[in-house]
């Protein structure tokens, strides 16, 4: 037991399958859980209200913070609708879904955000298992983040990233031990068509979802 229930926390919140996966865990783990979703100029702006009603649902507060400078720095596919969603990646590079310092500058948002009210725990839905193994999801940035925010700031941050060494297989465990595998699989966005749910069902990220989801369900058909 740690004395995590009786502090505050700040979850970076998209209303896709990950980060809805921790808003329910970090709910179970702290006093008091606050969602930022920011607004990084995403072609599907029903992602932003999707996150809304999920955050409502679970009647957490939901902050909106608007941050479309990257897209006017570098184009990617996740901002720019003239751009394809790399489907075949070449080896040695990244797809263009990969969004460069978008990871920094969310935790740098939501530090900001959590020192102002006094909050030092921040949650991320990042990994670094099963995925497209961006370099801003991975174990090392997180900590080097943590410790260049605390020093920035002058603020002792935590940054938890419950879902770091969990393939989508076990993210799906873990929203069914916490009781909302429907709310994840049936109200979360994850699809980079912008199609809630199952989604479009072809997209790199629909097909991610729907590999972890069939694995899993296949291991939960065959327990006792
Ligand atoms: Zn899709």
């Amino acid at each position: 037991m740690n004395d995590y229930k009786k502090q505050d926390a700040l979850l970076l919140f998209s209303g896709g399958q990950d980060s809805t996966t921790c808003l329910y865990w970090a709910k179970q783990q702290f006093a008091n859980l606050h969602a930022l979703c920011i607004a990084y100029g995403q072609r599907h702006a029903q992602e932003v209200e999707n996150a809304r009603r999920i955050a409502q649902t679970a009647r957490i507060p939901f902050r909106l913070l608007h941050a479309d400078t990257i897209p006017r720095l570098a184009p990617n596919s996740l901002t720019d609708a003239s751009l394809p969603v790399d489907d075949e990646i070449a080896p040695g590079t990244y797809p263009n879904t990969f969004v460069p310092g978008r990871n920094l500058l969310f935790l740098t948002c939501a530090a900001t955000l959590a020192r102002a009210q006094g909050i030092r725990h921040l949650v991320i839905g990042v990994s670094e298992a099963d995925y497209s193994g961006y370099p801003d999801c991975r174990e090392a940035f997180i900590r080097s983040a943590c410790t260049t925010l605390s020093l920035a700031m002058d603020h002792p941050f935590e940054i938890h990233t419950p879902l770091m060494w969990r393939s989508k297989k076990e993210v799906w465990q873990l929203a069914d031990e916490l009781g909302v595998f429907d709310i994840v699989r049936n109200e979360t966005l994850t699809c980079y068509n912008g199609l809630p749910a199952d989604g479009c069902g072809h997209c790199p990220a629909c097909r991610l979802r729907r590999r972890g989801l069939q694995e899993y369900l296949a291991e939960r058909s065959l327990r006792p």
